[in-house]
């Protein structure tokens, strides 16, 4: 098989594409496509700039919120640092770790104070004194410090501090203190006020309303809102997305911690718990030493994306089919002539020539379909004009067979007693004698000869003659079987081929044909003596196995007959048949 065929029945066993389908294929490829790539670039760049915007608004947010913290923090540590210093406070301090004093006056002086500064600030909770040990002197509540606090007190802050955000074990709930030392200064009057060289003799607490805190660390408003986190300096979780951590410090950040030296910047990663996430962190300084950090779920960040991607669909579905409907009804329209040219093609090619196709429009289109239909008329007219020819030619045809089977007939016939003629003898013997040599069938020949036949020409005539010859062949034909063969041989010669038929049969006939023309009304010759004939019998293949032995034979027996005195039969090998009267012989 050639690689050729292989090809074509391959390409036969595909899919067949209609044109309109191709078109279709065509305008997905070159609109659709490009479409929904410019769409997918589109928002792929809407992406990169929204992430960057979502990086940069959280770098921008922890800036802010880590700077408002820290001012917070310090607005704190200066109102500790302003408070302990009060005259009050350390002259009460003192007095109360000076034996003797009315301790009980004291307190209430320091309490007083106390109360009067917590009224007016509402980011505390409580204010309160400890002496060194921690023991507390004075305090706007029941008050008592835990014991990391304490710890606290042991080292130096002649600056204040900030203790971390820690569980109360007394409180059971997470609580801050502001921590601040107090010194009396009275002996170097107001100037020495802030100074640093005096005994620490007690401690200023306050313990920081965490509202406030947690205020400081609320969502904030804008088209992007992080969350904010507090952690401490190893990570963990102070303040989760602005509320207080159940137990501050005990769960780390789900990103955990960069490594030192890395930079902060704001990223965007999968966090546990979180899920996609931009974060950011940002170290703070003393004395809170943690990291500020600030959340926007990935979700958040890109919900514009989400936005123009759901408005991307909702407009470009509908466009894509709408462009797809276009198509589909422009495409219709262009290929109706094509479709109804590929129909009638069809229709001519299987025969049907009565086609006309509908042409609309002045386009290539409808020239080609113009010419398909003159094609189809043309094709029309010669059909209809070889049809005529083809039965013109029929009918000539027919003419020719019938003038050829005249002339079939005429060339077998003898035209003045309608007999066969000589040459048809000649053929049908040898064809007769061929078939009872096959058959195994006797065939008998009978050769008759008209007596005296020149004496009856003489007497009336050749016309009469002829016509007397007319009369003895058609009394030959009627008294033969319808199976017999009668020919003119010769003259007034005439031969009868009897097939299948034996001799004795054959010359039964050949009497019947004697007595038959010898008793017929006929005009006497010259002597006055009516119409007889001799005949000669001979029989294959007793008396000839060829035609020419046969014919011979006969014509033997046919002498035979006329030398025994005409009128009679004699068969070959046989006795002479009957015959007329010795006087009639005499006289022929
Ligand atoms: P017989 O046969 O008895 O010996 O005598 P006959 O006169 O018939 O002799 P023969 O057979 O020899 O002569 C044949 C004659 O038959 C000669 C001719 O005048 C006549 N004849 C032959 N053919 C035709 C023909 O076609 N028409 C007519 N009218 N006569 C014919
Ligand atoms: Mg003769
Ligand atoms: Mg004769």
């Amino acid at each position: 098989m050639g690689t050729g065929r292989v090809a074509r029945e391959l390409s036969g066993r595909r899919v067949r594409f209609s044109l309109q389908t191709r078109i279709l294929l065509v305008v997905l490829v070159c609109v659709v496509v490009p479409l929904l790539l410019m769409g997918a670039y589109l928002l792929e760049q809407t992406e990169a700039v929204l992430g960057a915007k979502a990086r940069e608004t959280v770098a921008n947010h922890l800036h802010r919120r880590a700077d408002a913290l820290d001012a917070w923090v310090q607005e704190r540590m200066r109102e500790a640092s302003s408070w302990s210093g009060s005259f009050i406070v350390y002259e009460g301090v003192e007095s109360l770790q000076r034996p003797g004093g009315d301790d009980a006056r004291d307190r209430q002086d320091i309490t007083g104070y106390l109360e009067f500064v917590l009224g007016h600030y509402q980011v505390y909770e409580s204010l309160f004194v400890v002496d060194l040990a921690g023991r507390v002197l004075a305090s706007t509540r029941d008050e008592e410090l835990d014991p990391w606090a304490l710890d606290l007190l042991r080292k130096p802050m002649p600056e204040g501090t900030v203790s971390p955000l820690r569980r109360s074990g007394r409180l059971s709930r997470p609580t801050m203190l502001v921590l601040h030392e107090i010194r009396p200064r009275g002996e170097k009057g107001l100037e020495a006020v802030g100074a640093r060289d005096g005994k620490v003799i007690g401690y200023f607490v306050g313990r920081i309303d965490l509202d406030a805190l947690e205020g400081q660390l609320r969502g904030s408003s804008g088209e992007i809102e992080p969350d904010f986190w507090l952690l401490d300096e190893k990570g963990r979780i102070l303040i989760e997305k602005g509320r207080l951590a159940e137990e501050p410090g005990t769960k780390p950040f789900p990103a955990g911690l960069p490594e030192a030296g890395a930079r902060l910047e704001p990223r965007e990663a999968s966090l546990p718990d979180l899920g996609p996430t931009v974060y950011g962190l940002r170290e703070l300084a003393e004395p809170l030493r943690g990291y500020l950090v600030a959340t926007v779920p990935a979700s958040g960040a890109y919900r514009p994306l989400e936005e123009s991607r759901s408005r991307l669909v909702k407009a470009g579905i509908p466009a894509v089919l709408v462009i797809f409907a276009l198509a589909f009804v422009l495409a219709r329209g262009m290929l109706r002539p094509i479709l109804l040219l590929s129909e009638g093609a069809q229709r001519v090619s299987a025969g049907d020539l009565d086609v006309h196709l509908p042409v609309r429009g002045r386009d290539e289109l409808a020239d080609l379909t113009s010419a398909f239909n003159d094609m189809a008329r043309r094709v029309r007219e010669s059909r209809d004009e070889l049809a005529q020819a083809a039965s013109a030619l029929a009918r000539t045809n027919d003419q020719l067979e019938a003038a050829k089977e005249r002339f079939r007939a005429q060339a077998i016939t003898d035209a003045l007693t309608g007999l066969f003629n000589r040459r048809h003898f000649e053929d049908t013997l040898d064809e007769q004698i061929e078939r009872a040599s096959a058959e195994g069938w006797p065939l008998s020949l009978l050769l008759l000869d008209l007596d005296h036949f020149k004496q009856y020409n003489d007497r009336w005539g050749h016309t009469e003659g002829d016509s007397e010859l007319r009369r003895v062949a058609a009394l030959v034909q009627r008294t033969v079987r319808s199976t017999d063969i009668a020919f003119r041989y010769g003259g007034e010669e005439l031969a009868v081929l009897l097939p299948s038929c034996g001799k004795d049969q054959a010359v039964g006939v050949a009497e019947k044909v004697r007595q038959a023309v010898g008793s017929g009304t006929q005009r006497p010759s010259r002597f006055g003596a009516r119409t007889t004939v001799s005949v000669g019998v001979a029989t294959f293949p007793e008396d000839g196995r060829v035609a020419r032995g046969l014919v011979d034979t006969a014509d033997a027996a046919l002498y035979q007959a006329k030398a025994l005195g005409r009128d009679r039969v004699v068969a070959a090998g046989g006795p002479s048949g009957d015959g007329p009267s010795h006087e009639e012989r005499a006289t022929g």
